[in-house]
């Protein structure tokens, strides 16, 4: 009786450390891991192109506002060259005034443009100011999320070896017979190498039982394997 209860603790002990092997609990988070990592890949990849986009509408604006000081200078000089004029004929003063009146509508024309381009230098300076944000939660996300993951694996780590130290003080109480029994079993059914009897039958094959082995098991003399499948056959309720 005293061996059953054992080897059924030693199979306990086995089936937790299959569970914690397995390591099913670090999946979502290895998952949710890969993710952040996705998610901030992304949005370091929005955040060049922002940079990109704003250096060319700087660019752009720099270029513009050049331009609207170089087209008013030329637009001057025309004006006062039409207030200046003596002797000129009127045909060749109206042609003047005409290409003032041009130069100013291109004048108003660039510095459309340039209050345009101003715009998208603001709502790309936003989205930047955003992208950024959205980076720093992100990446501190991903830190707290590593920080759990090493703290569960090594819970894991820890909870393996109190098993180890378990099975070997279990294995310290079992008598050589049924250790080599327990061991050679378990390499066939690594998590349920012990069966109960239940209502006659095994509890790894669900086979009934021959009553001369149940009478034999419930002697308690020596450990006996299920005649079917190969456990070992206790008889603890
Ligand atoms: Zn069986």
């Amino acid at each position: 009786m005293e061996q059953e209860r054992l080897i059924w603790d030693l199979q306990a002990l086995a089936q937790e450390e299959y569970e914690l092997l397995k390591k099913d609990g670090l999946k979502p988070m290895v998952v949710r891991l890969k993710q952040l990592q996705e998610s901030i890949k992304r949005a370091e990849e929005e955040s060049s192109t922002l940079v990109n986009l704003l250096a060319e509408a700087e660019a752009k604006a720099a270029k513009l506002d050049r331009e609207v000081a170089r087209m008013t200078k030329q637009a001057k000089g025309s004006k006062d060259k039409l207030y200046q004029a003596k002797g000129g004929s009127l045909k060749e003063l109206l042609s003047l005034q005409q290409s003032v009146v041009k130069m100013e509508e291109e004048i108003t024309n660039s510095e459309n443009r340039y209050m345009d381009v101003l715009n998208e230098i603001d709502n790309l300076k936003a989205k930047q100011k955003q992208v950024k944000e959205i980076i720093k939660s992100l990446k501190k996300e991903y830190n707290e999320g590593v920080k759990e993951y090493k703290k569960t694996v090594s819970q894991i780590d820890v909870r393996l070896a109190e098993l180890k130290l378990k099975r070997e003080e279990i294995e310290e109480q079992l008598c050589p017979e049924t250790l080599r029994l327990y061991t050679e079993t378990e390499k066939r059914f690594p998590r349920n190498a012990v069966a109960k009897i239940k209502r006659g039958t095994c509890s790894g094959c669900h086979i009934s039982i021959p009553s001369v082995l149940v009478l034999r098991i419930k002697e308690g003399k020596a450990l006996q394997r299920c005649d079917n499948c190969g456990r070992i056959l206790i008889n603890i309720p």
